[in-house]
């Protein structure tokens, strides 16, 4: 299984670095938004590898070297966006006196990248030193073989001309194939409201649920946890073992006796180009680079911003209508949530011009020409605030999350509340084992 994933992860990091250098070399722009679609195909991996394991097997002749790659990155086993992984090789190859080596330092900028996502500056640096470091003749071999990986594995890639001649095309799509299903059947760990792509996981609601059964298995994305059912929170651990075993989960029912903090948290949004996206578990609208809220004066990138009804936060028992989770993450890769409760009452602007672009079903991002959003309209005036630290409230539930739930709730109406296409996509209240809960 470990070798599955690296063989994905180093398949698509090394093309991750190749493409990001070939792409440069031709035109010096988009880059980034090259490295961001790689890196969206890398989040869909999931459980539904093993059950193409043997297929991926097969393709492994095709894939050698990176075969070699993977066995050194024995340590690459999960949990991409706890930053585990990227702080043990970083250790490790710190200790390299004499430097990284072209293949390590593409590995390096690979896990990066899957651990941190492509805002992170960071990121963009290292496939930049990666490239560096390599003479282009040098690396074209590199590049050729990391392209026709990702094309034999059914990647909507342009292939160089110069590396045709090395792939049959034919070859390549009976091998390459199973890879592609595995990258596609996958919303593994970094499926989640932490998400380094600033991605959210939410359940379908019950009617989705139906329909997709009527799709059968031609429906790429398996529902691999839900709300309800053999595939609702009380059974997320048995496949993901925080979201069972974690002593900090979220969300929590918050209730006094607080203590007391002295720093507050202020945003600063901006307006900017409405990306919005019903991935099928929730109505999510990614947000361009820009917005930030300071915590206690340190900068968060907001990267994203969804919905949950009702509430997953409970305050004295009680959920609200519905919640807006804003989810950000510092240059640490340290995730922070500011929830806003929406309770019923006079019809919400925002929620008015999100609700109308919003896709009724599960589908690709959009982008309605023209239209421009402000976050900052769906909060209130006052941002005091309770404050705890939880975990995604989705699998794989990880921890070390900063909450910080705002007192004051913002008016949504009843229709609009009704016209948000999912019925129930809230995690019930965790146990709080002793966390306080603090306020400003
Ligand atoms: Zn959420």
């Amino acid at each position: 299984m470990f070798k599955i994933i690296a063989i994905i992860l180093l398949a698509i990091s090394t093309a991750g670095a190749g493409y990001f250098g070939w792409t440069q070399k031709k035109s010096n722009v988009a880059v980034t938004a090259q490295v961001a679609e790689l890196e969206a195909k890398v989040e869909e991996s999931d459980k539904k590898v093993e059950a193409t394991e043997e297929e991926l097997a097969a393709s492994k002749e095709m894939l050698p070297p990176l075969m070699t790659k993977a066995q050194e990155l024995e340590a690459v086993k999960a949990a991409f966006s706890t930053g585990t992984v990227l702080k043990d090789l970083e250790a490790a190859y710190a200790k390299e006196k004499k430097g990284l080596s072209t293949e390590r330092q593409l590995g390096l900028a690979g896990v990066r990248l899957l651990t941190n996502g492509t805002k992170d500056p960071a990121t963009v640096e290292a496939f930049q030193k990666a490239l560096e470091m390599t003479d282009w003749k040098g690396q074209q071999k590199v590049i050729c073989a990391a392209q026709n990986a990702l094309a034999a594995a059914g990647e909507k890639i342009k292939v160089m001309s110069e590396c045709a001649p090395e792939a049959p095309a034919g070859k390549a799509d009976a091998h390459g194939a199973p890879a592609a299903k595995d990258a596609h059947a996958a919303p593994a760990a970094k499926d989640a409201h932490g998400a380094p792509a600033g991605k959210d996981a939410h359940g379908k609601d019950d009617k989705k649920g139906g329909k997709k059964d009527a799709h059968g298995p031609a429906d790429a994305h398996a529902v691999h946890w839900d709300y309800e059912g053999a595939m609702g929170p009380e059974n997320w651990g048995k496949e993901f073992p925080t979201c069972g075993k974690g002593k900090s989960q979220a969300p929590l029912n918050i209730k006094g006796p607080f203590e007391k903090v002295r720093f507050n948290v202020a945003p600063d949004y901006k307006q900017g180009q409405l990306k919005i996206v019903n991935n099928g578990h929730t109505i999510q609208v990614n947000v361009p680079a820009g917005s930030k809220i300071r915590i206690d004066g340190k900068p968060y990138d907001l990267l994203q911003f969804h919905f949950h009804r009702p509430s997953e936060e409970h305050i004295d028992g009680k959920p609200s209508a519905m919640v807006v989770h804003f989810v950000h993450k510092n240059t640490e890769g340290e995730l922070a949530v500011l929830g806003v409760m929406l309770r019923e009452g006079n019809e919400n602007p925002g929620i008015k011009t999100l609700w109308a672009h919003a896709p009724k079903s599960e589908g690709p991002e959009v982008m309605p020409d023209g239209v421009m959003f402000n976050p900052a309209n769906l909060l209130p005036k006052e941002m005091d605030f309770f404050h705890y630290d939880g975990s995604l409230t989705t699998p794989p539930c990880t921890e070390k999350v900063k909450f910080f739930i705002l007192k004051t709730q913002v008016n949504i109406a009843k229709e609009q509340v009704t016209d948000f296409p999912f019925k129930m996509n809230a995690r019930p209240v965790q146990p709080a084992n002793g966390r306080p809960i603090y306020t400003n």
